[in-house]
C-alpha cells in the first residue's frame, strides 16, 4: 500500500487539482492508496496574514476574508456538479462562518496565541481535502473524508506539535480497519488529549503522510510537489540544480532542516523506522521518477548531494571572561532557551570557551536575548558575562551529504571558494555526523554563495556538451536565445548541460571553456578584442581537452563549409544550417559523408530543407529500411510559397514581391529567392540524400523571369526592371485560372533528372491549397507508391529554422558518451 501526498502546489488552481484527481484515480487502480491533502497553495500563508490582522484589530481583514471565500466557493462550483454542489455548498458555508467567528473573536480580544493561530491554520487542510474529496465522489469514486484530528495524537505545543505515536499509530490502525473506500485525509495537523487543533509546522502535510505511511506499513510513501524531486540545491536560487536520484533519510533531514523547503524535516523520522522509502515526484511532470529517500547510502560521484540554505537568521553572541573553564554555563544557557521555547538552528562554541555563537530565526532574536540576560543576570552584574550581542542580516548556508564523512578536504574547498568570491563567513559549524558543514554568511552574499558552491561540488558531474557556433546573425542568435532559455529546464529530462564554449561571427570571436554567459553575449562579442579565426576556436578546443564538443555552423559561407572536414577528422560532430556543403560538389560532399560514416562521427544538416521540418530524416529512416525514393515533388521556399499563394494577376507582380520585401519575408535581395538558386540547392540535396549522384549543372532551372530583371545593378533598379515583367506574369496567371489552376513554384526530381520551375497546379493537385508560406514535400517511393507520403508545414523563419539546428544539437548530444 501507498501513502500519497499532494501539497498546495500541486492543487492551486482547479486545473491542477483535476489533474491530481486523474493521478490519484490511476493510481487507485494499481495499488491501495490513501491520499493526504495540503491546503490550496497560498491559503495557509494568507490564513496567517488574517490571523495578524485581527490581532492588532485591522478591520480591512474583512476584504481578505471574502477574497478567500470566493476562492474556496470557486473551486467548489468548478470541481463538483450542479446536482451535487447544495450539501457541499451548505457544509462549506458553515466552516467559513466558524473561521469568521474566530477572527471576529480574535479581533475583540487583540492576542494571538499559538494555540488559536493553529486553529485558524487548520481551515486551510480542512477545506481543501473536504472539497477535493466530494469532487472525487462526484466523479463516481469511492472516496471518504478523513479528519486526522481524530487520528494523530499530540500534545499542547501549539506551532509544532509532537506526535503522540503509541496512541497515533493505535488509533490510526483501528481506524483504516473498519473501511473500504478511499481515505482522504487533512495534511498538517492533528488533535490535542483535549482535543484541540494543533499544527505539526509549516510543511507539516509531508509529516502527515510519513505518520500514517509508517502506522500502515505502507510500502512508500509518496509525496507529489512542484519540482523533479530533492535537488541538489534550491532551484529558485540555483538554476543549475538538478534532482538527484537518491539520497538518505539524514541527508533528507539534514537539507530540509538547512532550508530545502521541499520536504519537512520531521517527515523522515516514522518512515526511517519501518524503514519505508519516501518518494518526492512532480505532479506536473509524472513521467519522471523523482527522488528515492532511503536508508541505504548510495554508490555517488558526487562529493556533497547537496548545498541549502536559511535565508534569514539572526547570531546571537554570548561572550565574557567568566565562562572560561567554568562548567555548565552553556547546560544553564540552552535550558533557558528551551524552557523559552526558542528553537536553535546552529550553535558553535570556540575552544577558548570564550564565546558561544548560536543561531536563531530573527522573530525569535529579541526573547532568546531577554531569555538569556534573565538566566545570566548574575554574572553579568559583576562582568563575568558581557551583554549579548544580536547581529541580524545573516544567512546559513549547509553542504550536505554521505559522501562527506571521514573524506577530506571538503571544509577546506567550501571555504576556499567562499573566499574566492569574497564571501566573508561569520561563523563556522559542522555537525559531529560529518554529514554537514555550515557557514553563517551575510544575507547579502547568499545567491552568490550558493551557486559559487554548486558550481564547484556539481558542474563536473554532468556531462557538458560544448557548442561551437560559428554565425550570429538570425539563426545563430535566436538558437542562442533557445539554448539560454532551455537549456536548464530541459537539462533534468538530457541528463546533460549545453553550454557554448567558443562563438564567432564574421569579425570577432569568444573562447571561454567554462561556457560563455548567454545573457548578453551580444555585448561581450562587440567588446571582444579576438579577431574571428575558427583554427583558434578549434585549437583551444583541443587544448582545454574539451569533451562532447559540437561544431555548429549557422552561416552561409563557402569558407566556413569549408571547415568540416578537419572537425570530423577529430571526431567533433558537425551541424550545419548552412547549405554550401552538403550542395557542394558531389565530391566534397561524398567526402563529409564518408568521413562522418568510418570515424562514426555526426554530420547533420536537417534544416538545410524546410527548417526542421522532418524531410532529411524521413528520406533516410525509408532508405533505412529498405525504401527507395522514386519521385520527389516539393514546395522548398516560403518566400516563393507566400508569393504565388497571394498573386492572382489582380496586383501586379512587383508589387508583391515588394510588399513581402517589406513584410522581411524575403533575402534583403529578392532576387536571391526569385532566381531559383535557393531552391535549387534544396533540391540537389534531397537528390542526394535520396541516392542520385548530382551535380548543380544537372538541375534544369526554369527562369520564369526574364533575365534583364536579374543583371541590373541595386535593388531599386530591379523593382523598375520587375514591372516590365508584371504583365507576362498577370497573363501567365490568367491564363491558369481560365482552367480551375494556380501557380507554384515546384522543384521535382524523377529518378535522375532534377528541375525547378513555375508550374500550374490544378484542384486535385496536393499543392493547390498551401498556406502562407509553408513548405511541402511529396515523396513517392517503392512503398508510397499509391499515395506520396506528405511532409507539410512552415519551412522558414528564424524561430522554426534555429529550432531545428537545436535538435541537431540534442540528437547529437544524445548519442555522445561520457
Ligand atoms: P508543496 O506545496 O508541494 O508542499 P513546497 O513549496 O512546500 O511545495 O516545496 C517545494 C519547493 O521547495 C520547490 O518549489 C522548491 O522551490 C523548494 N526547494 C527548496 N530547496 C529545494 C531542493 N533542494 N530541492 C527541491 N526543491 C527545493
Ligand atoms: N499548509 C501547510 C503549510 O503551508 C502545510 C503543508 O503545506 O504541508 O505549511
Ligand atoms: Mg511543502
Amino acid at each position: 500500500m501507498k501513502v500519497i501526498k499532494f501539497g498546495g502546489s500541486s492543487i492551486s488552481t482547479t486545473e491542477r487539482v483535476e489533474n491530481v484527481i486523474r493521478l490519484i484515480d490511476e493510481a487507485n487502480k494499481d495499488d491501495s492508496i490513501a491520499v493526504v491533502f495540503s491546503a490550496f497553495g497560498g491559503v495557509t500563508d494568507q490564513l496567517i496574514r488574517l490571523s495578524e490582522m485581527c490581532s492588532v484589530g485591522d478591520e480591512a481583514y474583512t476584504e481578505e476574508l471574502q477574497e478567500l471565500e470566493e476562492r474556496i466557493f470557486r473551486f467548489a462550483k468548478t470541481l463538483i456538479r450542479a446536482k451535487n454542489q447544495s450539501s457541499v455548498f451548505a457544509h462549506l458555508k458553515s466552516t467559513l462562518n466558524e473561521l469568521e467567528d474566530v477572527l471576529h473573536g480574535l479581533t475583540l480580544i487583540q492576542e494571538l496565541t499559538a494555540r488559536t493561530l493553529d486553529f485558524i491554520m487548520s481551515f486551510g487542510e480542512r477545506m481543501s481535502t473536504f472539497i477535493i474529496c466530494e469532487a472525487m465522489k462526484d466523479r463516481g469514486m469511492d472516496a471518504e473524508f478523513a479528519d486526522a484530528r481524530e487520528m494523530i495524537k499530540t500534545d499542547e505545543t501549539f506551532g509544532a506539535a509532537r506526535v503522540n505515536f503509541e496512541l497515533t499509530n493505535r488509533k490510526i490502525r483501528e481506524y483504516f480497519e473498519s473501511r473500504t473506500a478511499l481515505q482522504v485525509i487533512t495534511g498538517f495537523i492533528g488533535g490535542t488529549p483535549k482535543d484541540e487543533t494543533a499544527t505539526l509546522g509549516r510543511s507539516g502535510s509531508d509529516y502527515t503522510a510519513s505518520i500514517f505511511g509508517a502506522a500502515l506499513d505502507a510500502d512508500e510513501v509518496e509525496i507529489w510537489t512542484d519540482v523533479n524531486g530533492i535537488m541538489t540545491a534550491d532551484p529558485r536560487k540555483v538554476p543549475d540544480a538538478f534532482p538527484l536520484d537518491h539520497v538518505t533519510y539524514e541527508e533528507a533531514m539534514e537539507m530540509s532542516h538547512f532550508g530545502a523547503k521541499v520536504v519537512h524535516p520531521s517527515s523522515m523520522q516514522p518512515a526511517f523506522e519501518k524503514n519505508i522509502p519516501i518518494r518526492i515526484r512532480n505532479t506536473f511532470r509524472p513521467d519522471f521518477d523523482g527522488t528515492v529517500i532511503s536508508a541505504d547510502a548510495k554508490e555517488t560521484q558526487h562529493r556533497i548531494s547537496g548545498v541549502s540554505s536559511i535565508e534569514d537568521i539572526a547570531l546571537l553572541r554570548v561572550q565574557g571572561s567568566g565562562m572560561m573553564g567554568v562548567t555548565g554555563i552553556s547546560a544553564r544557557l540552552f535550558s533557558a532557551l528551551a524552557r523559552a521555547d526558542i528553537n536553535i538552528i546552529l550553535i558553535t562554541q570556540a575552544s577558548s570557551e570564550h564565546t558561544i555563537c548560536f543561531a536563531v530565526t530573527p522573530s525569535d532574536a529579541h526573547r532568546a536575548k531577554d531569555v538569556i540576560e534573565d538566566e545570566f543576570s548574575l554574572e553579568m552584574q559583576v562582568n563575568q558575562i558581557d551583554r549579548v550581542v544580536v547581529e541580524k542580516d545573516l544567512s546559513i548556508i549547509a553542504a550536505v551529504g554521505e559522501n562527506m564523512r571521514h573524506t577530506p578536504g571538503i571544509a577546506g574547498s567550501l571555504f576556499r571558494i567562499l573566499g574566492k568570491h569574497d564571501v566573508n563567513v561569520v561563523a563556522i559549524a559542522q555537525g559531529s555526523s560529518e554529514l554537514n558543514i555550515s557557514a553563517v554568511i551575510s544575507k547579502e552574499d547568499e545567491t552568490t554563495a550558493l551557486n559559487a558552491i554548486h558550481s564547484t561540488f556539481f558542474e563536473s558531474l554532468r556531462r557538458k556538451i560544448n557548442v561551437i557556433l560559428v554565425g550570429t546573425g538570425l539563426i545563430g542568435g535566436t538558437l542562442l536565445r533557445q539554448i539560454r532559455d532551455h537549456r536548464h529546464p530541459l537539462g533534468d529530462a538530457w541528463k546533460f548541460d549545453i553550454r557554448v564554449t567558443g562563438l564567432a561571427n564574421s569579425r570577432k570571436m569568444l573562447f571561454d571553456p567554462n561556457g560563455i554567459p548567454l545573457e548578453n553575449w551580444q555585448d561581450t562579442l562587440e567588446q571582444s578584442s579576438q579577431a574571428s579565426d575558427i583554427d583558434i576556436l578549434f585549437e583551444n578546443s583541443r587544448k582545454y581537452n574539451l569533451t562532447n564538443c559540437i561544431y555548429v555552423d549557422c552561416t552561409a559561407s563557402e569558407q566556413v563549409a569549408q571547415t568540416y572536414p578537419k572537425f570530423i577528422e577529430h571526431r567533433i560532430p558537425v551541424v550545419a544550417a548552412n547549405k554550401k556543403a552538403a550542395s557542394g560538389t558531389l565530391e566534397y560532399y561524398h567526402r563529409l559523408k564518408q568521413l562522418s560514416h568510418t570515424l562514426d562521427t555526426p554530420f547533420l544538416y536537417e534544416t538545410n530543407a524546410g527548417a526542421s521540418l522532418p524531410i532529411i530524416q524521413t528520406i533516410e529512416q525509408l532508405r533505412d529500411t529498405g525504401d527507395s525514393i522514386l519521385k520527389i515533388e516539393a514546395i522548398l521556399s516560403g518566400t516563393l510559397s507566400y508569393i504565388f499563394n497571394i498573386f492572382d494577376g489582380e496586383t501586379p507582380f512587383s508589387e508583391i514581391v515588394r510588399h513581402a520585401k517589406e513584410k522581411g519575408y524575403t533575402e534583403p535581395d529578392p532576387r536571391d529567392d526569385l532566381d531559383g538558386m535557393d531552391v535549387a540547392r534544396k533540391l540537389l540535396i534531397l537528390a542526394r540524400e535520396s541516392g542520385y549522384e548530382l551535380e548543380m549543372d544537372e538541375l534544369v532551372i526554369e527562369d520564369f523571369l526574364p533575365n534583364e530583371s536579374f543583371e541590373v545593378d541595386g535593388i531599386d533598379e530591379f523593382f523598375e526592371a520587375l514591372e516590365d515583367a508584371d504583365s507576362a506574369m498577370t497573363e501567365r496567371v490568367k491564363t491558369a485560372q481560365q482552367s480551375g489552376k494556380v501557380l507554384r513554384y515546384i522543384a521535382s526530381l524523377d529518378g535522375n533528372s532534377a528541375k525547378i520551375g513555375l508550374q500550374e497546379v490544378a484542384q486535385d493537385h496536393p499543392f493547390y491549397t498551401i498556406g502562407g508560406g509553408d513548405n511541402i514535400v511529396a515523396f513517392t517511393t517503392e512503398r508510397y507508391n499509391e499515395t506520396p507520403l506528405v511532409v507539410k508545414g512552415p519551412g522558414a523563419g528564424a524561430e522554426v529554422t534555429a529550432a531545428g539546428v537545436f535538435a541537431d544539437i540534442v540528437r547529437v548530444a544524445k548519442l555522445q558518451k561520457q
